[in-house]
């Protein structure tokens, strides 16, 4: 009997008029159908991806939005606010059909000005994780133009693409958190011939891929990698949040309220301000006298700010979010079957501590691992399955010099 000749189960080809037959259990497949199908499974996950966002948003109005985010972020009533707006409104932009009336929704990318540690970086990463897109953190400050020592603008893309693991659609809907974009200030509102090649060049280098358009991106980054096929991306939708702590912006803000109550009512002894929080009051011209250009300040519409952290948020961080520290370590010594627990006493210790040194809500967590190494060491090899801390306990194992050891790392 002669051999039965080999074919494609999915489109009869024969052996020989294919590149590829791969068997199955009792089934064959040829390269071009293998081809098809996974562009057929990438058409999928493309139209699934957009509607989970879409399902995402109708199941989250801006209210829920701001529930989500109180759940992982104490305090920041107003941020959280004027994000979930701000978010709510980007992506409906993104998920709307072409209505043909000519109306631009125009994108709502965000600056956060506040000092550093009072949540900017979680707010950012709280939203992406809600929303399931990828998001990239980068640092202002080791940008530079091009043809300088450090890294290209088109390197945030780069890590976006990474974020979105090469996904170009997801990285196209994906967040960008630009920290400390305040080093990049012009360093004197006086426009300078010099070059400044930490600070305008940047910015305008930034510009373009705020506004939206297609970038060119290196897809593993810089210059090591020269001879690399370049992605194609376009940032209309991706999502742009910038923080900085912008130090000295008080004064800006400060001297900005005086000249206008010089202006009204000069007599005026009692001004209303609350001068210990001025960066409530800030508005975009304290920005651009900061030293950042209109063009940016243009780009990141939605303006707002952090409060800085008082002794009772503190006191609610280390406790109160979904995967509070303390939460934390009740879950690790749990998986030793430690009882783990904490009295209000030591938990008021830890948040002195961390105002007296000046540590912040990330001092929190460098203060509870010096008092819970030891405990974390001995404990799973004993007996003891109860963990009590209090206010002695926390005094004894945090001296003097872990302090200061501390202050010096924060
Ligand atoms: P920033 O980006 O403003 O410098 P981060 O978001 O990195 O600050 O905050 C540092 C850490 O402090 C966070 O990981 C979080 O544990 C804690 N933290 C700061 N602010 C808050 C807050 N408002 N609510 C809950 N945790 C906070």
């Amino acid at each position: 009997m002669a051999k039965e000749e080999l074919e494609c189960s999915f489109c009869g080809r024969k052996k020989p008029e294919t590149n590829l037959l791969i068997a199955g259990l009792d089934a064959h497949i040829c390269d071009r159908c293998i081809e098809q199908a996974h562009g057929i499974v990438i058409e999928e996950s493309k139209q699934s991806d957009s509607s989970d966002l879409s399902a995402e948003l109708k199941l989250r109005k801006p209210i829920q939005i701001k529930e989500f985010l109180d759940e992982y972020i104490i305090g920041q009533n107003d941020t959280k606010k004027v994000m979930s707006v701000a978010v709510y409104n980007h992506y409906k932009r993104l998920l709307q059909k072409p209505s043909g009336d000519d109306i631009e929704i125009q994108k709502s990318n965000i600056i956060m000005v506040g000092q550093t540690g009072t949540g900017k970086t979680l707010i950012a990463k709280t939203i992406a994780k809600m929303l399931n897109v990828p998001l990239a953190i980068v640092d202002a400050t080791v940008l530079t133009e091009a043809g300088y020592v450090g890294e290209d603008v088109e390197s945030i893309l780069t890590r976006l693409l990474q974020a979105a693991d090469y996904n170009l659609e997801k990285a196209e809907k994906g967040i960008v958190f630009i920290d400390e974009i305040d080093k990049i200030a012009r360093k004197s509102d006086n426009p300078s011939i010099t070059r400044d090649v930490s600070g305008e060049g940047v910015q305008q280098a930034l510009l373009k891929l705020l506004e939206g358009t297609v970038v060119n991106v290196p897809p593993k980054g810089g210059r090591k990698h020269p001879d690399q096929k370049f992605i194609e991306v376009n940032t209309e939708n991706i999502l742009f949040i910038a923080g900085g702590a912008f130090d000295g912006i008080d004064r800006v803000i400060s001297k900005r309220l005086n000249m206008q109550a010089v202006g009204y009512s000069a007599s005026m002894s009692d001004d209303g301000v609350d001068h210990s929080n001025l960066l409530q009051y800030i508005i975009p011209k304290d920005l651009k006298d900061f030293g950042l250009i209109p063009e940016i300040i243009g780009r990141l519409p939605v303006l707002t700010h952090m409060n800085p952290l008082d002794e009772k948020t503190l006191r609610a961080i280390l406790t109160e979010p979904k995967n509070a520290i303390i939460k934390q370590y009740k879950k690790l010594f749990l998986m030793d079957d430690i009882e783990f627990s904490i009295t209000d006493g030591a938990l008021d210790f830890i948040v002195n501590k961390a105002v007296e040194y000046k540590l912040g809500a990330r001092g929190l967590r460098s203060l509870c691992e010096e008092i819970l190494t030891d405990a974390m060491f001995d404990l799973p090899s004993s007996d003891e399955k109860k963990l009590n801390v209090t206010k002695p306990y926390a005094e004894d194992k945090l001296t003097k010099t872990t302090l200061k050891k501390l202050k010096a790392v924060s």
